[in-house]
């Protein structure tokens, strides 16, 4: 996508949120900042890794995520600047998976030159702050969601709708709810004593299985402490709460 279009859309989102000149600047810059000061990316060339430029147009999600988790953390502890320019760069990636390539990237630069001559649409912006859900889930579902698209009025659509969407999310409240709050605790609770309970019934069925009683019985027995040690739902809750600061490793 052309700069005119990054920043287009930075400005109106920064309209909507009423964010100061000081902060539009910051998610202005941003936002064009990858094709200035490109990311890296590792290639596998043979046996060799080479260091390239990181694709803008099939972009990984962890490397627009790490954005999202900078800016985050850095709105988290008053850093505004430094929150809206890693949401920029995040951002720039959404809008530039939202242009097709095209095969060869034939249709390209005259695609992204009609998107160029198109302004974001407010209604796009207002509907993506609406639906925004404070949550690391949401933003990486919206950073999965954008598909390459053909048509320059869709292009900005998508492009607009889920920038906004991402950027209220980001800068959404710094305090999680008490719903969210209550099942955090319950769960880092819970989670302290799994672990013994994990290696007890590891142990008793590596004893039982020794014995020759029932061998089964030591392969669900390690399936029950590996689920126990992995337990993604608690690794999930986790995650949700580290969106607002809390980390009940760091203690
Ligand atoms: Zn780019």
């Amino acid at each position: 996508m052309k700069w005119k279009s990054h920043v287009a859309i930075a400005k109106a989102i920064s309209a909507e949120m009423g964010l100061p000149d000081e902060l539009e600047r910051a998610l202005c810059n941003g936002s064009v900042e990858p094709d200035r000061r490109p990311d890296a990316a590792f290639r596998e060339q043979g046996s060799r890794l080479r260091i390239v430029r990181a694709p803008h147009h099939t972009p990984p999600t962890g490397t627009i995520m790490a954005y999202m988790w900078r800016a985050r953390q850095a709105y988290l502890i008053g850093n505004d600047y430094w929150a809206l320019k890693n949401l920029g760069r995040g951002l720039h990636y959404i809008q530039d998976k939202s242009v097709s390539p095209g095969r060869n990237f034939r249709r390209h630069d005259a695609r992204e030159e009609e998107v160029a001559d198109l302004c974001p649409m407010r209604h796009a912006v207002l509907d993506g702050i609406d639906a925004a859900v404070c949550s690391p889930r949401f933003v990486r579902r919206c950073v999965t969601d954008v598909r390459p698209l053909k048509n320059p009025d869709e292009i900005m659509h998508q492009a607009t709708l889920f920038s906004a969407a991402i950027s209220a999310s980001v800068l959404g409240p710094p305090e999680a709810e008490d719903e969210l709050l209550d099942k955090y605790r319950v769960a880092v609770n819970a989670y302290r004593f799994r672990p013994a309970i994990g290696g007890a019934v590891a142990a008793g069925s590596l004893t039982a299985a020794y014995l020759g009683v029932h061998p089964a019985a030591a392969v669900a027995g390690l399936a029950a402490a590996a689920a126990v040690v992995v337990a993604p739902s608690y690794r999930r809750l986790c995650t949700e709460a580290e969106w607002f600061g809390l980390d009940a490793h760091k203690r």
